[in-house]
């Protein structure tokens, strides 16, 4: 059996025409799983009878079987929900709200885990247990939206995983997401953030609806990096940078460069003048994450003594960025002390017996 929520549009219509029913009966699938969140095939009043008993068969609807929330004083969730198969993920929902303008952010896992290692994160040391269907990336966000009673805003790739890495199951779970006739949502309020896949940089660039891309640096110094982040190893900055231009040139969407400031080790001149030169390539704009402790899992020497840069040390670096005429925020540490910010899921607070 497989979830529903993991064919396209086009692989549904031909399963449905295999069965020999006429095309548009796909869009009514489509249109009762999405639009109308209807969880039970049998439910599903426009489709003949047989059809409805043929797709629960075949398919179930929801890929997530339950959850656990925390709550943290600053309005952040942080959801544990378990699959169908036993595992489980990580998702945060952040709200924003500055009177007029208001977000509803949550931030979804990619994968089980991460292959990637980087030192700083603790999703990294779990290691890659396996990749996420478009399904259950879906379901993270419509479980969101049930449980708490809203309508989410924006969406970004940030929470467990490299969505790069999964790059066939994301890419669905995007069309699905950005479809212009269920319109879930507008493809300028979904993010995608990669450590820096180089190749499927260029892929993602040529979808049909592409979407924000958020792209971690933490380091300007191909050496620095590399020691961060172990896949800078396979492709250098000069490649990234190349890449990111080609992402801007192609979908005309300004790149966000995610920059995490380590006490003493990017928090310098150097690496701010570089810095200031990379953002200038292509329309972007310059994150800052303060960075979140990961001391709950096992580290190395070199893991061991990262420290985060203080927060006059952030913002003199904000600052600095801002007169050199580049867009600059520093992201808050939204859900800290749930360990729910960022780089910091992996099942650290929630035990698994739920
Ligand atoms: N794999 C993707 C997306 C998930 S990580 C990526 O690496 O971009 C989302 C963001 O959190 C990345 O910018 C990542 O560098 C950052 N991050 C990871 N661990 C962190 C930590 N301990 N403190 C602050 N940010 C962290
Ligand atoms: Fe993977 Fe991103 Fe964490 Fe690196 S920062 S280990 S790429 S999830």
């Amino acid at each position: 059996m497989q979830c529903i929520k993991d064919l396209t549009l086009e692989e549904i219509t031909n399963y449905v025409v295999e069965l020999g029913y006429e095309k548009f009966r796909a869009r009514q699938i489509w249109y009762a799983i999405y639009s109308q969140r209807i969880n039970d095939f049998e439910k599903i009043s426009t489709l003949p009878k047989e059809l409805r008993l043929r797709l629960k068969k075949d398919f179930y609807i929801n890929a997530i079987v339950d959850c656990k929330k925390e709550q943290s004083i600053d309005g952040t969730v942080k959801f544990l929900f378990l699959l169908r198969n036993g595992s489980a993920v990580e998702s945060v929902y952040i709200p924003w709200d500055r009177g007029l303008k208001e977000r509803k952010t949550l931030c979804v896992s990619s994968q089980v885990g991460c292959a990637l290692g980087c030192s700083f994160c603790a999703t990294g040391k779990l290691g890659l247990k396996r990749n996420l269907s478009a399904g259950e990336i879906i379901d993270q966000i419509f479980e969101c939206e049930k449980l708490l009673g809203i309508k989410l805003t924006n969406i970004v790739f940030m929470g467990m995983g490299e969505p790069l890495q999964n790059y066939k199951n994301v890419v669905n779970a995007l069309k699905i997401l950005t479809d212009e006739e269920i319109k879930l949502f507008s493809r300028k309020n979904i993010t995608v953030s990669t450590s820096g896949i180089v190749p499927k940089i260029y892929e993602l660039a040529n979808l049909e609806r592409p979407v924000k891309l958020a792209v971690s640096l933490h380091s300007t110094f191909d050496v620095l990096r590399e020691k961060l982040m172990p896949i800078a190893k396979r492709w250098s900055l000069k490649e990234l940078r190349d890449a990111v231009v080609f992402y801007y040139r192609k979908t005309k969407i300004p790149i966000t460069y995610e920059y995490i400031l380590f006490e003493g080790l990017n928090d310098n001149q150097d690496e701010l003048r570089r810095l200031v030169k990379f953002a200038r390539t292509v329309p972007s704009k310059v994150n800052l994450i303060p960075f979140h402790r990961i001391d709950f899992v096992k580290l190395n020497d070199f893991e061991r003594q990262l420290n985060p840069a203080n927060k006059e040390k952030i913002e003199e670096f904000r600052n600095m960025l801002r007169s050199e005429g580049i867009r600059c925020f520093v992201r808050s540490s939204s859900g800290y002390e749930i360990n729910g910010a960022c780089g910091q899921l992996a099942f650290a607070n929630i035990k698994l017996n739920i």
